[in-house]
């Protein structure tokens, strides 16, 4: 897996499949990938549709396409139920965070989500967003829950969006119609070809579903979020994935973004602390663009706590190669330097990353004589 934080968006058609409620159909592979996310040591944060789907049969309504009013309170019914139905696949707590987009604009309240999510993912909580159905009304409304999940993966950072869907990726047609339709395995940029192929399905779910998926995608990609479209009806994407392969459609993350974010860990963030490696590590991060193992580290300096920014500095010449941001505290780091990644949870007592500094957290330095000696 490729990713430290992925935010998974699952739509409706899987939490609630054919209109009959609530069902683990669909949801126990899922559960099961996030599980083994979890236990890998990457952080999940779960966007669910399906408050509508599962309150429908108890709410009275006559007709196909009931009244707003009438669908919030399915909402507001639907999303215990839907809750109470992920909960049972986790040991883990699951919180429910139900948002708007007129939240989203609201800095201050921007702020708060973006604190709350990083407390419940320290917490390893699951957290599991919904929009407020119940209180949205169509100027505070993000709409739809792809492009929420892309709001979401951008308050909390993420690497990685993965949009659940009942195909399998984006097709150059409708392959409900066309046999020959082919998926397009990797798209790096989203041009309006794209959006016609998006359009180009008959299926009534599929045209706004796959619609809203690439608008999600483009926000994600944008951002720098590698974002991919899988079919959640199928249990075999989740092994695909867990081997660090695509089963699906991948949007690449832009480039001009990662390299953004580069330039300001590099020169915006402040270090607080260095860790000193041994030859084989800054040769791994220097020529091999490889992430920092805690093997690789022989010495700690300096008072910081995870995700704070720190030099990277040689050891036997004490320039600094690299620059990043460090998932473990310096107390915690003390503890398990020189150590396999595999011992970091038998000794601290959890691993939130086997990784000390992830690759896309850490910048090279290109003249490692102008940087501090440790
Ligand atoms: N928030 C809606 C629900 O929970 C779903 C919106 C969507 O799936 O895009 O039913």
């Amino acid at each position: 897996m490729n990713f430290n934080r992925v935010v998974i968006k699952v739509g409706s058609a899987l939490v609630a499949p054919e209109g009959k409620g609530c069902s683990g159909k669909y949801l126990l592979a899922i559960a099961r990938f996030i599980t083994e996310c979890h236990q890998a040591g990457k952080e999940v944060i779960l966007v669910s549709s399906g408050s509508v789907a599962a309150g429908r049969q108890l709410i009275h309504h006559g007709s196909s396409n009931p009244s707003i009013v009438t669908k919030q309170a399915m909402a507001s019914v639907g999303q215990m139920k839907m809750m109470a139905n992920w909960q049972r696949f986790f040991d883990a707590p699951c919180s429910q965070l139900l948002i708007t987009h007129g939240d989203l604009r609201d800095r201050q309240r921007y702020i708060n989500i973006k604190n709350t999510l990083r407390i419940l993912l320290e917490n390893h909580v699951l957290p599991i967003v919904n929009e407020n159905d119940t209180v949205a009304t169509d100027e505070l409304k993000v709409g739809d829950n792809d492009n929420l999940a892309a709001l979401v993966a951008l308050v909390c950072e993420a690497d990685c969006l993965i949009i659940l869907s009942d195909i399998d990726g984006l097709f150059d047609k409708d392959p409900r119609s066309n046999p020959d339709a082919i998926l397009l395995p990797e798209i790096s940029e989203i041009t309006d070809d794209i959006y016609a192929m998006a359009g180009c399905t008959t299926n009534v779910i599929a045209t706004g579903g796959m619609k809203t998926k690439i608008q999600a995608a483009e926000k994600a990609i944008e951002n720098g979020i590698d974002t991919y479209i899988i079919n959640g009806h199928r249990s075999d994407v989740f092994d695909l994935l867990l081997k660090g392969e695509n089963p699906g459609t991948r949007f690449i993350a832009s480039q001009a973004a990662t390299k953004a974010k580069k330039h300001w860990l590099k020169h915006t963030l402040k270090s607080c602390g260095q860790v000193l490696l041994d030859k084989g590590a800054v040769n791994a991060v220097i020529s091999k663009g490889a992430s920092l193992l805690p093997s690789g580290i022989n010495r700690v300096v300096g008072n910081f706590s995870a995700g704070a920014s720190v030099d990277i500095i040689d050891s036997e010449t004490g320039l600094a190669v690299a620059k990043g941001i460090c998932q473990y505290s310096d107390r915690d780091l003390n503890k398990i330097i020189g150590l396999n990644s595999d011992k970091i949870e038998s000794v601290l007592g959890f691993c939130p990353s086997k990784v000390i500094i992830h690759r896309d957290d850490m910048v090279v330095l290109n003249s490692h004589s102008k940087t501090s000696r440790a």
